[in-house]
């Protein structure tokens, strides 16, 4: 047998599956040049700080040579925007790679992972990819007053038991885009034992209105067991580059810095995710848009007579009368050159999840969607 085929692999890594982007887009692409409105991915449409593309372009210059391996001016940065030590602070390329790499680092094979029904698609394959047991505790229900299909957080405390390594929470949550407060997780990091570690993703976390009392690094200096994430790949508008980065205590970012590849964000990456934090009047512009054609989608599809679900992100969870009916709407929508993403990978068939695009895109996105229904 060879080492690939399935008897040879371990369990684990043989019941995986690749993350799925949803959509063959280079296919799309090619087939509406142009034209097509991508509404699948959660990316900010209106794109990044001006100062972001010209550090860029400008570090293009040094890719011959190796870029710095810490990071250093960028941590810097953070440590100055975020108010906490440099030493709190890990890089890497996109927080998928971090939330992977925290389960690398913490879990050991049979160890246990909680995470919850319909939280983000990573923290599975996290806890698949290092053969840990994943205890997915039920999401709350679908009317639930505040965060309906969002994190149960006091079940999930409760699914902690003393040799649980990792719990992973999404706030807000990527595909629900429902949130929690933090008194709850507060609530949470008291109950859970302090030899588990807390992950809260907060990729969104830019969007929430209140969004720097919102954040749980408020709670890092109470709570060495807790690490937050965050990405540029969103409000940030700088999907393509790979940056993201983790927060959390000296100890653990120094285990993480220690399992990271060398040179795992790249200088261009680098370079404009420092000038992108430098732009603030950008990202006042990125969210008072994204905020106002969310309500504007939002209201749009209510007035078609759909569910739509609160969020607190540059997307909205939309729901169907069936799985059947939303799979036929998706396929009318293609054909118009719109891209959205099904939900059927996440026990969600029924509903699609549309990322707010530029006014151009969500004005083309309601009129499909008017013509499709
Ligand atoms: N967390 C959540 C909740 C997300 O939705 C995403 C992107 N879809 C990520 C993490 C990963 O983002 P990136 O790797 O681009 O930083």
């Amino acid at each position: 047998t060879l080492p690939w085929q399935r008897e040879r692999l371990p369990a684990a890594i043989a019941g995986l599956r690749a993350y799925d982007p949803g959509h063959d887009l280079v296919a799309w692409r090619r087939r509406f040049p142009g034209l097509l409105a991508e509404l699948g991915s959660n990316e900010t449409a209106i794109g990044p700080s001006p100062a972001a593309l010209d550090a860029a372009r400008s570090a293009l210059a040094s890719v011959y040579r190796y870029p710095d391996p810490l990071g250093g001016d960028l941590k810097r940065a953070l440590s100055r925007l975020h108010g906490v030590d440099s030493d709190r602070i890990v890089l890497g390329n996109g927080s998928h790679e971090l939330l992977m790499q925290l389960a690398q680092a913490f879990v050991p094979r049979d160890g246990t992972i909680v995470h919850s029904q319909y939280g983000f698609a990573v923290f599975a394959i996290a806890a698949a990819a290092v053969g840990a047991h994943a205890v997915c505790v039920p999401a709350l229900p679908e009317d639930h007053a505040s965060a309906p299909f969002g994190h149960d957080l006091d079940a999930m405390a409760a699914a902690c038991e003393a040799d649980t390594r990792l719990l992973y929470l999404a706030n807000p949550n990527n595909p629900t885009g429902t949130w929690f407060e933090l008194p709850a997780l507060q609530h949470l990091l008291a109950t859970v034992p302090a030899s588990t570690l807390v992950v809260v993703d907060e990729a969104y976390g830019e969007f929430q209105p209140d969004a720097r009392s919102a954040s749980a690094m408020n709670l890092l200096a109470a709570h060495p067991n807790l690490v937050v994430t965050r990405t540029f790949s969103k409000a940030y508008a700088l999907a393509g580059l790979r940056v993201g980065y983790a927060l959390g205590h000296p100890d653990a970012m120094a285990v993480l810095e220690r399992l990271r590849e060398s040179f795992n964000v790249n200088g261009i990456a680098l370079a404009a995710a420092e000038a992108a934090l430098a732009d603030e009047s950008h990202l006042q512009k990125v969210l008072a848009h994204n905020e106002r054609e969310r309500e504007r989608l939002a209201r749009g599809f209510t007035a078609m007579g759909l569910r739509v679900w609160p969020s607190r992100t540059n997307f909205l969870l939309v729901g169907f009368s069936s799985s059947q009916r939303s799979a036929q709407i998706e396929g009318r929508l293609c054909e118009r050159a719109v891209i959205v993403r099904p939900m059927v990978g996440y026990g969600l068939g029924q509903c699609l999840r549309i990322s707010v695009g530029s006014t151009h895109e969500n004005d083309r996105l309601l009129a499909a969607l008017e013509e499709s229904l």
